[in-house]
């Protein structure tokens, strides 16, 4: 018998990358070949029950080469002694057929070197009715806080709402939510959401300790987002809202064209810098055909929690000339506060703790707007072209 698929690093019977390939053999491509002897396969990372690998594909054949990675990871998976098997599509090369994959983290570039183009749709969710992944230019300017907050305020309208934390290298959604624990697997081997405030929430913070993400290279990340995004329960959900990392590097860009994502909003910090990240942002999304459903200025304005003065400590309103500059929808702002930080940290988001509150109605403006835009289809999809130096 099969054991019970351990989402922890306790393994009992070890599994080499020979017994991966030997399973791999009877896993063939649509022209017939097997997947080993195609060249396609990345560096196969064996560590005791749990098998990582992707395969390597041109961003177009996306639709045609799921279901060789399903295969491929079912075929792993029946392997005695096998406890876990993440495998993704990558656009990388593998190793020793070209540019080897870096020996790290994907680093983040200052923006895409291969443009996927923007013909390649991923397939569906069943169940999911839209996708919107929450990104930012740079780390810090609060990306994690809005995806938190705008999730809780979309549900909050009454609709049924997912979060996956796709911040592999910092996930922050375990500590918003205030949730710990490992997601149990259900009876048809799927994993099951945490669940708190009415959101069911997936992160890879629940799936492996920091340090393990931390040494994945970008096929490994790959592989971890597709399995936490196609084999979660979610049931059916009226938006599941992506925490994205980060930046605008060459793994986003494989997030951003792997996901079949309904949008994109842009979170940003009033400063010239973080701005020109947001662009940067905007391009990205742009790029692979991916409608930016507007930008969020967060820390718009600081608000003294002991006076209630309010000073535009990071200058203001630069968000909403930049949205009208680049023809992408303004969603709101949200101004630095003392509350929305120390809400965060106790995993009590102002959203679902002080509903009625300044904080919480900001957020759920934007979400309306969000389910606006997603219900009538009205996004900027002709806006200008963005050209980065
Ligand atoms: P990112 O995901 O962009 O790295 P986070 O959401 O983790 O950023 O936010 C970074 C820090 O800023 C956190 O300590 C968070 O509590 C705080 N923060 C985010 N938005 C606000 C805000 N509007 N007011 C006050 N603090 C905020």
């Amino acid at each position: 018998m099969q054991p019970e698929a351990s989402l922890t690093p306790e393994f009992h019977v070890s599994v080499s990358r020979d017994d991966v390939l030997r399973a791999l053999e009877a896993v063939k491509l649509p022209d017939g070949g097997s997947l080993p002897a195609s060249g396609r396969l990345t560096e196969i990372v064996a560590d005791g029950g749990k098998v990582i690998f992707a395969i390597s594909i041109d961003p177009s054949e996306v639709n045609a080469l799921e279901s060789v990675r399903a295969a491929a990871e079912a075929a792993v998976k029946r392997l005695a002694g096998v406890t876990q098997a993440l495998v993704g599509l990558t656009g990388e090369r593998p190793q020793g057929s070209g540019a080897p994959a870096p020996a790290g983290p994907t680093p983040l570039r200052s923006g895409p070197k291969n443009p996927a183009p923007a013909t390649a749709k991923a397939t569906g969710i069943p169940g999911i009715k839209h996708i919107i992944a929450v990104a930012s230019g740079k780390g810090g300017v609060g990306k994690s806080t809005t995806s938190c907050n705008l999730a809780l305020g979309l549900a909050a309208l009454g609709l049924k709402v997912g979060m996956l934390d796709a911040d592999i290298y910092g996930p922050s959604q375990p500590k918003l939510f205030g949730l710990s624990g490992k997601p149990r697997v259900s009876a048809d081997r799927k994993m099951e959401p945490l669940e708190r405030y009415g959101v069911k929430v997936m992160s890879i913070g629940f799936l492996v300790d920091e340090e393990t993400a931390m040494i994945w290279r970008g096929p490994m990340v790959m592989s971890a987002l597709t399995q936490m995004l196609r084999e979660v329960a979610w049931g059916d959900l009226d938006v599941l809202v992506i925490d994205m990392p980060p930046g605008t590097g060459d793994a986003q860009l494989t997030i951003a064209q792997q996901t079949p994502l309904a949008g994109a909003v842009i979170v940003s910090t009033p400063q010239d810098l973080a701005l020109l990240d947001a662009r940067r942002g905007v391009a990205m999304f742009r790029k692979v055909s991916v409608p930016v459903l507007g930008i969020i200025e967060n820390m718009a304005n600081f608000c003294c929690p002991n006076c209630g003065h309010v000073s535009p400590i990071f200058g203001h309103g630069g968000a909403k000339a930049e949205a009208e500059k680049t023809g992408v929808p303004f969603l709101g702002e949200i101004p630095l506060h003392m509350d929305i930080r120390a809400t965060s940290d106790e995993g009590r988001p102002v959203m679902a703790t002080a509903p009625d509150g300044p904080h919480a109605q900001a957020y759920l403006a934007i979400a309306r707007r969000v389910w606006d835009s997603l219900e009538t289809g009205a996004v900027a999809r002709a806006a200008p072209r963005i050209v980065i130096e």
